[in-house]
């Protein structure tokens, strides 16, 4: 296959960017790669019987750094399902103790699996932040990505988090849905479709919740082995590099982020962890470091896959960058 010529650090010098680090704000912890589902785009490629999972003293240790890094206001927890790990609870429990607004990115059909049925009262009492996958609101949109009945379980979790409070109008509890399309194409414009969500949604089903965001597939794993199957990887790059939108690099999520893997890694977001491409190019683990505070400056790993963050109204772990 002939893809055109593109390079993302030739790009950003064509646009006079230098995107650097900036003062730390989000720890973004990824626990592992287990999950009760496999999604077909899924970039952690992850799955039930993979084995990659946190360790409780990798934990720890994050706590203790965490605790010697007051310019990190917010840990956001993924995975995999980031709850099926044995220390997601303590991890999350802790973080709020410190003081940190702390996000779980949940599948929501995980409330529904055995020893989790009491896991939306533990988001509610430690009000934690839930951001939910839901790609579609039409059922055979997201059966065919999540996989069958993956719908009917989302839509019953939602309407779960609603009973408790969550998605209304307590700002205690945000309740926040991700669309990504399901294939090799931009998002569209995030406040029509938010719109277009919230009025299927309440009028198919009750439910409520508070923003949507539209998150680009980034051409890595499962995505694209899939675009590759399909024959569309170069038709997919294009569209990324032609999109290029120089406002939206200078607010690539990276800049304010730390990534930390499963096994202590630090990396500049969870596309470059799963990328190994640790943060500043050189390998440097949680026991290697005092502070997050620290990763103030310095340069950032980029590749071609940096394109989806930077194509149209950008792309981030909270939608677009621009709207
Ligand atoms: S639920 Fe999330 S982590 Fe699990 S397979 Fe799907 S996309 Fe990946
Ligand atoms: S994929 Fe690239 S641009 Fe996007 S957040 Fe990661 S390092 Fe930054």
């Amino acid at each position: 296959m002939k893809i055109m010529p593109f390079n993302f650090h030739n790009t950003l010098k064509e646009y006079n960017l230098t995107l650097d680090r900036i003062t730390p704000e989000i720890l973004q912890v990824n626990v592992g790669k287990l999950c009760n589902q496999a999604c077909l785009h899924c970039h952690v490629e992850a799955g039930p019987k993979k084995k990659e999972v946190i360790k409780s003293d990798t934990v720890d240790r994050i706590i203790e750094v965490l605790a010697n890094s007051p310019n990190i206001k917010t840990v956001d927890i993924t995975g995999g399902a980031p709850e099926i790990v044995p220390d997601f609870r303590r991890l999350a429990s802790e973080s709020v103790k410190l003081g940190k607004h702390v996000i779980d990115r949940c599948n929501l059909t995980i409330f529904f699996e055995k020893g989790h049925e009491d896991l939306p009262q533990f988001l509610k009492e430690h009000s934690i932040e839930v951001i939910a996958s839901l790609p579609c609101y039409s059922r055979d949109n997201v059966d065919k990505q999540r996989g069958t009945g993956a719908f009917d379980k989302s839509i019953e979790g939602l309407l779960i988090l609603n009973e408790l409070g969550y998605g209304k109008d307590d700002p205690k509890l945000p309740l926040h849905l991700v669309y990504n399309p399901l294939g090799p194409s931009l998002p569209p414009a995030e406040n029509q479709l938010e719109e277009t969500y919230k009025k299927n949604l309440q009028e198919d089903f009750g439910i409520f919740f508070n923003r949507l965001f539209t998150i680009t597939n980034v051409p890595i794993k499962r995505f694209l082995h899939q675009i590759k199957r399909e024959g569309k990887e170069e038709e997919y790059m294009e569209l990324l590099v032609s999109s290029f939108n120089p406002h939206a690099a200078e607010k690539v999520m990276c800049r304010n982020l730390i990534s930390i893997g499963w096994e202590g890694g630090l990396f500049d977001c969870d596309f470059n962890q799963m990328l190994n491409l640790p943060i500043g190019g050189k390998k440097v683990t949680i026991w290697d470091i005092d502070s997050f505070d620290n990763f103030n400056s310095g340069k950032i790993t980029f590749d071609s896959h940096c394109y989806a963050c930077t194509a149209g109204a950008g792309s981030s772990c909270s939608g677009s960058l621009l709207e």
